[in-house]
């Protein structure tokens, strides 16, 4: 039998592969579960001519070959935007990534004395060897600082306390960075001439497609199915079963006999792997049903526009409000809103499903959304004219203290699996970018093109790099990068 690929997801991973395969003329079927949209995490809704993302996506990488396929798919339509962030905490905004001496500045001769004194001690008496996230940080940048610009976002994230969070988070997030080598770039002005031109870009501006990240996969998906891909949408995966090295998908809403010879997932590891038949062993089974999420949701608000701030987004540290992040998507691209005289805000709110703000009626929670904009003082609750919800379960997959271990026995689980690849954020349980999931896509497609394993998924890093080391944090221009971003 000649190759033919099942992919599960039409997000950025599954459709990247798809694209590739089908250029490629090699049979290809994707099974998405979403009834209407593609894309994913990556996805952009649509609520009567607004348009917006699931989190503001920015599209940046460190690798050319992801940089190029995006070029090639969107063109023009991909727009050059300028980037513009700040930090909320204590009722003061400060810029992001953090500028030393204006932090240090907004905060007064006090605080800012406590977090001088703070990270000293943290250099003369460090804890050894951290293993989660507070200490992680609390050593490179002193307790004082640790609690002002990461507890409180990282923790509203999370829904855990730093204490449970694996410290490789951190030193992935923000390797590489210091409060010395931050105060020498604010007192320096730091030249970007030799750096990598990414990093500038990084800096100033980023790539964003005119209707949003939606766009990018639409159009994907569009071209996909002119190579002769097969795109079956409201097509939930609930199992696979394995014999005689063919692959057939089982759907929730419909019986599907194909075989394939090859099986790309996206979807979640809990969801799949103790779905397969025969079974994994029960170390790998027990161990995929132990992956944690944190699930999300965006409270959008249509407003009469008072240009009460053009932030793309704005970072909510402080605790008196539940919101953790701010969208302002006409800041994204003015395309997003289709009145000049309005505005579409986005409020994210990090929970987990099933609990008391997941469970909140829309009412409720556009209620609250319009009340905290108020009292953070960026919206006149008068000038909310409308509130949509949108609800995404396993928004982030959880780094906790034993996820690799758990990670690894799934791995080692799926071994005598032959043509099945976990691809992607929730199919590798990589708290990744667009980059990192399309990357690990595209390498098992070129595989199987291929004939022969000539990449190993899971040596992709963070930065879509193919190397065995850790992950390279991105260190803009020596700005301190608090871990929050996605
Ligand atoms: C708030 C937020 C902000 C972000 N910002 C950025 C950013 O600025 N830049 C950036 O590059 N990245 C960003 N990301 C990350 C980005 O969203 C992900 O890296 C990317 O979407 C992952 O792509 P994926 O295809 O691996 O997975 P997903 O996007 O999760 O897509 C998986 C697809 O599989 C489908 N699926 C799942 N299970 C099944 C099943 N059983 N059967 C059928 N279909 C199934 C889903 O419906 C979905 O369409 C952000 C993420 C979040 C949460």
């Amino acid at each position: 039998m000649s190759n033919k690929v099942a992919i599960i997801g039409a997000g950025p991973a599954g459709l990247s592969a798809a694209y590739l395969l089908g250029k490629a003329g090699i049979s290809t079927t994707i099974f998405e579960q979403d009834k209407q949209y593609v894309g994913g995490i990556s996805r952009t809704e649509n609520y009567k001519g607004y348009y917006f993302d699931i989190g503001g996506h920015r599209f940046f990488s460190k690798s050319k070959e992801v940089e190029d396929f995006w070029t090639e798919i969107l063109q023009d339509d991909l727009l050059e935007r300028p980037r513009s962030s700040r930090i909320y905490y204590n009722h003061t905004f400060f810029e992001y990534p953090l500028v030393a001496l204006e932090a240090l500045k907004k905060l007064g001769l006090w605080q800012s004395f406590l977090c001088v004194a703070s990270y000293l001690k943290a250099k003369l008496f460090p804890v050894k060897n951290p293993q989660n996230v507070e200490d992680w940080v609390s050593n490179q940048f002193g307790k004082k600082l640790y609690s002002i610009f990461f507890k409180t976002y990282t923790e509203k994230v999370w829904g855990i306390s730093c204490k449970d969070i694996s410290a490789d988070w951190a030193a992935q997030r923000i390797k590489g960075l210091s409060l010395s080598s931050a105060i020498k770039n604010a007192l320096i002005k730091p030249s970007y001439a030799n750096k990598e031109k990414v990093i500038k870009t990084l800096i100033d501006s980023f790539r964003y497609p005119k209707k949003g990240p939606g766009m990018m996969w639409e159009t994907c998906r569009d071209k996909c199915l002119q190579l002769g891909v097969k795109v079956k949408m409201n097509a939930e995966v609930i199992g696979l079963n394995f014999n005689d090295n063919l692959w057939q998908v089982v759907m929730k809403n419909e019986q599907f006999d194909e075989k394939f010879t090859y099986v790309l997932s996206s979807a979640s590891i809990k969801n799949i792997v103790p779905n397969i038949l025969p079974s994994v062993n029960k170390v790998a089974k027990e161990a995929a049903l132990q992956l944690r999420y944190r699930d999300f949701l965006t409270v959008v608000l249509i407003c009469k526009d008072k240009d009460s701030f053009t932030d793309n987004w704005i970072y909510i540290h402080d605790p008196s409000v539940k919101v953790g992040r701010i969208q302002n998507f006409k800041s994204w691209s003015p395309y997003m809103v289709p009145d000049e005289s309005m505005a579409c805000y986005g409020l994210e709110y990090f929970c987990f499903e099933g609990d008391g703000m997941w469970q909140k009626n829309n009412d409720d929670l556009i209620d609250l959304a319009t009340n905290e904009m108020h009292q953070i003082g960026l919206l006149n609750k008068e000038n909310v004219v409308e509130g949509y919800v949108v609800r995404q379960p396993k928004a982030y997959p959880v780094y906790d203290k034993n996820y690799k271990e758990k990670v690894q026995l799934v791995r080692d689980g799926l071994k005598p699996y032959k043509g099945l690849y976990l691809i992607g954020r929730n199919g590798m349980h990589k708290y990744n970018n667009q980059d990192h999931s399309m990357m690990t896509a595209m390498f098992a497609a070129k595989n199987i093109i291929a004939g022969k394993e000539l990449y190993d998924v899971w040596k992709v890093n963070q930065d879509a790099e193919y190397q065995e080391e850790g992950e390279r944090g991105v260190n803009e221009g020596g700005r301190l990068i608090p871990i929050v971003q996605n």
